[in-house]
């Protein structure tokens, strides 16, 4: 069953070549989001491993985490967490900085949005280079959080980005 929704939502995704900028070939989830049929198999996928897992809270990453990460926390029944690029939450923030390919980027979250030994899943729609996950975790690490694994729906596995999550155990669905 999910088996043939993994080859539905591979053949869903769009290669859109030189964008943002030239060289990097962005994988478009939008064709999955507007199909009500590929969009509800993209959240089962997740809902199949996360089902396995005592889950307190499920944390996703700004902007297309929210997409998949709030729809999973809703189907749980389990609070949802958005860790959000800087300046974007009104609220007092814990901050963790990393690299891009040029220059240096940060993530937020608010400071009362987990509580310490919460059983933490992480979740955004692509694992690239893991500069960004990594510092997401890291935000919920330093709040007490209890990550259990950080999933995404898209990996690209020649960036290696599941060596920077290390030791957090990584669940991809598509692999490239
Ligand atoms: P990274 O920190 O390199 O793992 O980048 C991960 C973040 O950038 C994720 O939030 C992705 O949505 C986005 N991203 C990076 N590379 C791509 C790509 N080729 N296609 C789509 N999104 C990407």
């Amino acid at each position: 069953m999910v088996a043939d929704s993994i080859d539905r939502l591979r053949a869903g995704i769009r290669d859109v070549p030189n964008f943002p900028k030239h060289g990097i070939v962005f994988k478009d989830i939008t064709p999955i989001l507007v199909d009500a049929q590929l969009f509800r198999e993209s959240i089962e996928v997740f809902l199949e491993r996360c089902r396995t897992l005592p889950i307190d809270k499920v944390v996703g990453i700004d902007a297309r985490g929210f997409l998949f990460g709030s729809a999973v926390a809703y189907a749980l029944g389990v609070g949802f967490v958005p860790i959000r690029k800087k300046g974007k939450l009104p609220f007092k923030t814990a901050s963790a900085a990393y690299s891009l390919e040029y220059g240096d980027a940060e993530m937020e979250m608010h400071v009362d949005s987990i509580e310490p030994g919460e059983k933490i899943v992480l979740i955004d729609d692509l694992l690239a280079t893991g500069g960004t996950s990594a510092a997401a975790a890291a935000l919920i690490q330093k709040a007490g959080g209890d990550l259990l694994e950080a999933q995404f729906l898209i990996e690209l596995e020649f960036l290696h980005g599941r060596e920077k999550l290390d030791p957090t155990p990584v669940v991809t669905f598509l692999k490239f």
